[in-house]
């Protein structure tokens, strides 16, 4: 199979599809790989490091996407790229189709079949193609927040692990999930007490037995977290109701209950954010100041990470990709109930309910 990869264009895009040890791979298996020029440069990987691996790098965008029978990517197809994608072409990236009627039309109008990396699921319904990036945003949470707790940068000029003599700072994480975790782990990693906020008992008590001594877990009240509040530095909205809004945990009457410099991470903030005062934010602008509280709200917090966020995509993407190069998409589906539950787009009709339903088109 001839595999195509295209240098990602969306704004402030540095990730890549396929790093170079992964085109070793395809090769080793007999498929050729197209990169498109420099387009791994933003993750640090040069044209030679692709060639060295046997790449064979393109200049021209269109000719990539004219001749492969699959193109790899990380975001989904954006205006430019529609006319580009054709009948029967095999693109395998994050869609999240819901989010864009007019996405969902031009490729079902294309009739590419779509593989949809955040609808691959696995039987346990944890989702494998997300988990390294809220990994990364939960590990970043931490690190961003230790960054904007400095007086410079607006917080309270507090350091996260404190001195001998000298107490560390409070943290609080709104939700034990993947990003909570992590979150938890760096903050205590740096020294500083950290709490973790949940409402499934059964993560708290898991949690309990496996964090460091200086993480502690609560049930997530209003009452609970109000009570913390006054005594924190540090905090970190990781919560997620599948298919929801993210609840609003922090509302705007309780900034008045903390002190001045406060810090608060908002990194459900792609599901509407976890606190009331939340906005999403970017890279180049990434806090607001409200009430005295520095609000941290980048909905795409990998980015600002693009050599671990590629190599901890392309760990979890790469093994699918082989499977459908190997086998062709319908036999790697067939073989592959994990893979199948990424189909979103085939034959020009939509086969993923949840996307069918967003636009009220047939499924
Ligand atoms: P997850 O499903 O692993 O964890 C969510 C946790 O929230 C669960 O443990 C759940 O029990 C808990 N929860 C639900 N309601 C709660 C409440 N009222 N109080 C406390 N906890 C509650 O999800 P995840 O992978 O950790 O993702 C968390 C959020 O981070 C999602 O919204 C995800 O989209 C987002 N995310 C954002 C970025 C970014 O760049 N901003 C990157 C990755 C993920």
């Amino acid at each position: 199979m001839i595999i195509g990869v295209p240098k990602e264009i969306k704004s402030q895009e540095n990730r890549v599809s396929v790093q170079p040890a992964g085109v070793l791979q395809l090769k080793r298996h007999g498929h050729k790989v197209l990169v498109e020029n420099e387009a791994g440069l933003g993750s640090g990987f040069t044209n030679e490091m692709y060639e060295e691996r046997g790449a064979e790098i393109v200049e021209n965008v269109e000719e990539i996407w004219g001749q492969s029978d699959m193109i790899m990517k990380v975001k989904e197809p954006i205006a430019v790229e529609y006319p580009r994608m054709r009948e029967g072409q095999i693109i395998f990236t994050y869609f999240h189709f819901a989010a864009s009627q007019e996405l969902t039309e031009a490729v079902r109008d294309s009739g590419a079949v779509a593989i949809a990396y955040e609808t691959v699921e696995k039987k346990n319904g944890s989702l494998p193609l997300l988990i390294p990036m809220s990994e990364v945003a939960g590990r970043m949470a931490s690190q961003e927040g230790a960054k904007y707790l400095e007086k410079s940068s607006g917080g309270r000029g507090i350091l996260m692990g404190g001195i001998p003599g000298v107490a560390p700072a409070n943290v609080i994480v709104l939700g034990g999930g993947i990003v909570g975790v992590n979150a938890a782990k760096i903050a205590a990693g740096m020294g500083a007490n950290t709490t973790i906020l949940d409402v499934n008992v059964q993560k708290l008590r898991y949690l309990d037995d496996v964090m460091p001594k200086n993480v502690r877990t609560l049930y997530s009240t209003e009452g609970n977290i109000r009570n913390l509040l006054a005594d924190t530095d540090l905090i970190i909205g990781a919560v997620l109701i599948p298919g929801a809004k993210a609840p609003n945990l922090i509302r705007k009457d309780m900034l008045g209950l903390m002190r001045p410099g406060t810090v608060m991470v908002d990194v459900a903030i792609d599901q509407g954010g976890c606190f009331e005062t939340s906005k999403p934010t970017t890279h180049d602008d990434p806090i607001f100041i409200i009430d005295d509280v520095v609000h941290y709200c980048v909905a795409n917090m990998p980015g600002a990470v693009p050599y671990t966020s590629t190599m901890g995509l392309t760990n979890v993407t790469l093994p699918y990709a082989v499977q459908i190069a190997n086998k062709g998409w319908k036999k790697a589906l067939e073989d592959d109930v994990e893979l199948l539950k990424g189909l979103n787009i085939v034959d020009g009709k939509i086969v993923y309910k949840d996307v069918a339903e967003a636009f009220e088109m047939d499924y």
